[in-house]
């Protein structure tokens, strides 16, 4: 048997898992073609629906990590020639565009400084300029710690016949993600941040213009794994085999979403938001400061610039696992080395925790001095 320590996830994702979770994830495996399967695939499609808080049909799980769901929106909404809008203030961002680009469209692309937001005035006026068919931007940039704003741009894309995309892939159920309510067009997340699952599974989510705009397309989809038309068959339509569903991966998600739902989003929302606070505090009056826009911050993905004085951070975040089996976030992209990233997502968002992490880091700052 694996013998490993049992660590306490606070960087980026994956996020602690509860036992409940895990057990899930040991039921014996069944077919993916199983009646049972299908009422568990249908289970998970109806509870993805209440967190995303939309009706949209085409509601599922993708087979693969956050970046398989951002390609699938890419590669299926996307065809040759197409004017995109990605907004890039953050690692994410930039591989939103690299895709988008792959998928072969023209992209634009907008800059904010990294721990920083986009004005969405400014959002609005760049696609009545750009007409683009699909604009994204990241709702939270674990990259930075940024916290988008989302709630006013639908209106000025659909204006035009374009669509909005949005990466909800760190702030579903740890932040209010409105589907519906803000008209986003196609979203993707990821199990292993405020969900607590461990990570495989990408959900995702199309309106029905974001499902026309995929069924009408000149060319096929490049990635046949990837392909709606395919992969949506099996999730819902005739239940027609494309490829082996990750079953034990969706039992998990089922008990994950069961939890979810059980707390309730708002409630969940609710102590993100408050065991994030009682870390700040914590953190700078251990002389931390943070690096994202105080106004925009999340609470799930903390981005704090490493005090003065300390020399390696990275031995710092090794001494932090080896003697407190502690594992935060290192910066990434152009603020390596400069900033730390502590996360409190899902599973991991609670007092307790921020004890610990404050613990481990004022003996581990004390060490260094
Ligand atoms: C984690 C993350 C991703 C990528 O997800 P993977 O599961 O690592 O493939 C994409 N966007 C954001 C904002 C993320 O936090």
């Amino acid at each position: 048997m694996l013998n490993l320590p049992v660590r306490k996830l606070h960087g980026p994702g994956p996020s602690p898992v509860s036992d409940s979770v895990l057990r899930a994830l040991a039921t014996p495996c069944i077919g993916h073609m199983d009646p049972e399967f299908m009422r568990i695939m249908n289970e998970v499609r109806a509870m993805l629906q209440q967190v995303f808080r939309t009706e949209n049909e085409m509601t599922l799980a993708c087979s693969g990590t956050g970046s398989a769901g951002a390609e699938m929106l890419m590669d299926n909404l996307i065809e040759p020639g197409d004017v995109c809008l990605i907004g890039i203030n953050g690692v994410f961002g930039g591989r939103l565009a690299e895709k988008a680009r792959r998928a072969g469209g023209i992209v634009h692309t907008m800059e904010a400084p990294w721990g920083y937001v986009f004005d969405q005035d400014a959002i609005i006026d760049k696609i009545n300029e750009l007409k683009p068919t699909l604009a994204a931007f990241v709702h939270a940039e674990t990259s930075t710690g940024a916290h988008q704003p989302f709630d006013r741009l639908a209106s000025s894309v659909h204006k035009h016949g374009g669509l909005l995309v949005m990466d909800c892939v760190t702030s579903l159920s740890g932040l209010p993600v409105e589907i519906d309510k803000w008209e986003i067009d196609a979203a993707y997340s990821g199990t292993q941040k405020c969900l607590s699952c461990p990570p495989g599974l990408s959900p995702v989510t199309l309106s029905d213009r974001a499902m026309h705009k995929a069924k009408n397309r000149k060319s096929p989809v490049n990635s046949w794994y990837l392909d709606l038309g395919l992969v949506g068959n099996y999730w819902s339509g005739n239940r027609a085999y494309h490829h082996t569903a990750p079953v034990n991966m969706n039992y998990a998600l089922h008990e994950a979403l069961t939890i979810v739902l059980d707390e309730g989003l708002e409630n969940r929302f609710a102590r993100h938001r408050r065991v994030h606070e009682k870390l700040k505090a914590g953190l700078l009056e251990q002389g931390f400061s943070y690096a994202s826009d105080p106004e925009h911050s999340l609470p799930m993905l903390n981005l704090v610039n490493i005090p003065e004085g300390i020399e390696n951070e990275g031995a710092m975040r090794r001494h932090l696992l080896d003697e407190f089996n502690l594992e935060i976030g290192g910066g990434l992209g152009k603020l390596a080395g400069k900033c730390w990233r502590v996360g409190l997502m899902g599973h991991g968002a609670y007092e307790e925790n921020v004890d610990d992490i404050l613990y481990a880091f004022s003996q581990t700052l004390a060490a260094q001095a």
